[in-house]
């Protein structure tokens, strides 16, 4: 059996002991010391060289070990060879000393795989630290043979058998059974076999796919079993299930149950947001505060043994009780079972988001497959990821709470606000101003404020723990890190607001930074019920050309849906208070000819509440429901358990692309029709009149970009709330004048191809009484 290993996983997880790292701040440190590496290393004089890398194989007992990793720095010199592993720290000068035994674990393994494959029978290791405020350089070095070096790596990696072993037996375990799985259906629906084989072939060619699986086809299991199969033929590593929502990753759940019902066995951990799986009452990650991040890592082993000896299915109950059991953070003890399973459940966040994504696995590049779930989210998801944002007030606010003997700070800050004045001037004509260049001199000061500020909330200040200093510097680091992506696709904002000033890095298209990501994997299916046109998803996604692509056709049949357009509507903001009479009398038609539950979705609260009013007015015997703007969970299943109830006549009134407008599933008669009023225009913004220019300049087709085309899958989410077996019968009425536009009717999906344009509403009742007849 094989074991593969970085040198830094081998130490860390064996000698790292002790706290949490407290939210942001590792990957602030690990970005700030990649620069300093670089300086120091530049600066290094003689026959030095950097990042060397090293790998060798050792057989201990059943299990072959294969450790690599690049050494910061080996300088060859008259007195030898030294072994430089450099380290950035924000402790005090006088706190920082050679006491950190895994910086020493880390060196001495370079050492050892150095003096291997140079036959040096002795080496000199060298920690070197570098202070971050001062600037100031500590080194220690140590003396150590050949002999001493062997004795202690092997030492490591005889600690490290019974994971190697565990780690193996799983993916034994998982390839041999995996290989037996069967499709746990007697047949497949029209079109589900196609998609689950052009998911296999897919990974088998190492590629991306872009794939249009209508409603009733099954996503989940047809791209879930494809990838499972993939990896019990050893074609793949790790599976990440990536979803939007919650609710989509309740039926990747449920599929995943139902396979293991199988005799197959394969670990799956889903991975639940901070927020949701917190064992405080409210969140606070610093150890001082929480003692589940205090000592995490003197007792995380036993956990994470205990919980991966004895679970396949590793889900946020499971997690938790474990967690409990040995009193450590629930959310960092998945992220560490995550490390042995096959399966991952988790938000688009932890493989796309740049603050948040798992980099244990994405620093190098790995056979996993990311499945992408109602991959049309991931465009604004994308969008919100890759942009930063920082406003002048939060400056002002956090001045005032630093000591005034924090002088570096102070110097720090003060040079943002004086960027930030000297931004307001470009809005000199204008409220907002927009350039297609990054601004590097706000950049220099904001990395010289995160620099201090590192350093200051590492000091011994009781005032360091202020939760809004750490926001700020939180915020900061989140846009010097979107810096780095910045490209053609980013323009910067500038925003005059009374005194304050606004600075946005915003991503206008996230194609290259998601590209960049998905390389990291072997292959990725982006799928959803509304990838259409393909052209458009194949842009913003980071597709081209030449990326496969299927669209399959719905399995349901025409017979089970009535389409109504009414094109003599004008839903347009100007014509609204217009238009409001002729609305309500058409859903009013629609609604009579059959009790049940039905959906009226609108372009926004405004005007949801002036239907809703006007319709209760106008027929106060007939029941609503009125969708509020701020539902969580609770209110949101208890909103749903209203479709429930399907003998009388329910209307209930909700906004277009809300949270009830996509991913819910109210099979059979729960929903019986939904009115669509308008197309789903996201009202005119600055942001999205600049992704307008963006791509009128790179296709002429900036306002479908950046308005029409995600105001049709709106549309279409919420018109597929309907039929969702193919038991299902239903009717569907799209409202407004410019559904019958070209432009619109090429958007429409075949299933809806039969539609009939009816405007009044005496006809509407007759057509959809004799529909609900047939
Ligand atoms: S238990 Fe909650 S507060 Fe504590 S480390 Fe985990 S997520 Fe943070």
């Amino acid at each position: 059996m094989q074991c593969r290993l970085s040198v830094r996983e081998l130490v860390e997880f064996l000698f790292q002991s002790g706290d949490l790292v407290y939210s942001g701040q590792s990957v602030e440190r690990a970005n700030l010391g990649s620069r300093i590496h670089r300086m120091l290393q530049s600066q290094a004089t003689g026959d030095y060289q950097s990042e060397v890398y090293l790998k060798q194989e050792t057989i201990i007992e059943d299990v072959t070990f294969v450790i690599d990793g690049r050494a910061d720095g080996i300088l060859k010199d008259e007195h030898g060879i030294t072994i430089e592993e450099i380290k950035t720290t924000a402790l005090p000068h006088d706190e920082i000393n050679d006491s950190c035994f895994v910086h020493w674990a880390q060196a001495y393994c370079y050492g050892y795989l150095y003096a291997m494959q140079h036959a040096c029978e002795q080496l000199t290791i060298q920690l070197t630290y570098y202070q971050i405020e001062t600037k100031q350089i500590f080194t220690f070095q140590q003396v150590k043979t050949q002999e001493q070096l062997t004795a202690f790596y092997l030492d490591c990696l005889k600690q490290h058998l019974r994971w190697a072993r565990l780690s193996q037996n799983i993916r034994i375990a998982s390839s041999t059974t995996l290989k037996k799985l069967t499709f746990p259906f007697s047949s497949y629906r029209k079109g589900q076999r196609q998609f689950a084989v052009a998911v296999y072939k897919t990974i088998l060619d190492k590629q991306n796919l872009f794939a249009q699986a209508p409603t009733g086809i099954g996503k989940t299991i047809s791209t879930i079993f494809p990838s499972l199969k993939a990896i019990g033929e050893g074609k793949a590593e790790k599976l990440f299930y990536l979803c939007a929502k919650n609710i989509t990753a309740s039926v990747a759940y449920d599929t995943i149950a139902l396979l293991q019902k199988q005799d197959v066995s394969f670990k799956t951990v889903c991975i639940t947001a901070k927020d949701k799986i917190c064992l405080l009452e409210e969140r606070n990650c610093d150890p001082k505060v929480c003692p589940y991040a205090k000592g995490y890592y003197d007792r995380n082993k036993n956990a994470l043994y205990e919980l991966l000896s004895g679970e396949d299915f590793m889900n946020k109950e499971v997690i938790v009780h474990m967690a409990k059991q040995h009193d450590i953070c629930p959310f960092e003890l998945s992220l560490d079972a995550s490390l042995y399973a096959d399966v991952i459940i988790c938000d688009y966040n932890y493989v796309f988001d740049p603050h948040v994504y798992l980099k244990r696995f994405f620093m190098e590049k790995g056979n996993y497959i990311f499945l992408v779930d109602e991959a049309h989210n991931l465009i604004d998801r994308g969008r919100e990821m890759y942009s930063a944002v920082l406003e002048k007030e939060q400056f002002l606010s956090i001045r005032k709470k630093i000591p005034k003997d924090a002088v570096l700070l102070h110097k720090a800050l003060q040079a943002v606000l004086s960027e930030f004045a000297k931004l307001k001037k470009c809005c000199e004509y204008s409220d907002f101003f927009a350039d297609e260049e990054p601004c590097l001199p706000f950049l220099e000061k904001l990395e010289s404020f995160s620099e201090h500020c590192d350093a200051y909330l590492q000091s011994e200040h009781e005032e360091s723990h202020d939760d809004e200093l750490k926001d700020v510097y939180f915020a900061v680091n989140a846009y010097i890190r979107i810096a780095d992506y910045y490209d053609e696709h980013f323009v910067t904002l500038i925003q005059k607001d009374a005194n304050n000033v606004i600075v946005k890095q915003f991503c206008m298209n996230p194609r290259h930074p998601l590209q960049n990501i998905m390389k990291k994997g072997r292959s990725t299916i982006l799928f959803s019920a509304t990838l259409s046109p393909i052209d458009y998803y194949l842009e913003l996604l980071g597709g081209d050309e030449k990326t496969p692509r299927l669209s399959l056709p719905s399995p349901f049949a025409k017979q089970q849906i009535k389409v109504i357009i009414n094109n003599a509507i004008s839903t347009k903001y100007r014509n609204r208070s217009h238009s409001l009479i002729a609305i309500v009398e058409m859903i009013h038609a629609c609604v009579l000819a059959k009790a049940g539950n039905y959906i009226v979705f609108c372009p926004s609260y405004a005007y949801l509440q002036q239907i809703a009013e006007e319709f209760a007015n106008q027929y106060p015997d007939i029941a609503i429901s009125i969708q509020d703007g701020n539902m969580n969970d609770e209110q949101k299943q208890a909103y749903l358990k209203q479709f429930e109830e399907m003998d009388g006549l329910h209307v209930a009134f909700c906004v277009l692309g809300g949270m009830f407008a996509e991913g819910i599933d109210l099979k059979g008669d729960r929903l019986i029709g939904a009115i669509i009023i308008g197309v789903g225009l996201p009202k005119l913004h600055p942001q999205l009149d600049l992704i307008k220019a963006h791509f009128d300049e790179i296709n002429q087709m900036g306002y479908a970009y950046a308005y029409q085309f995600p105001g049709m899958n709106k549309v279409l989410q919420a018109a597929g709330r309907v039929i969702r077996s193919l038991s299902d019968k239903g009717m569907v009425a799209f409202i407004d004048e410019r559904f019958t536009t070209r432009f619109y009717r090429n958007l429409l999906p075949i299933l809806y191809a039969h539609y009939e344009i009816i405007n009044e509403p005496q006809r509407v009742y007759t057509v959809l009484s004799s529909f609900w007849q047939e």
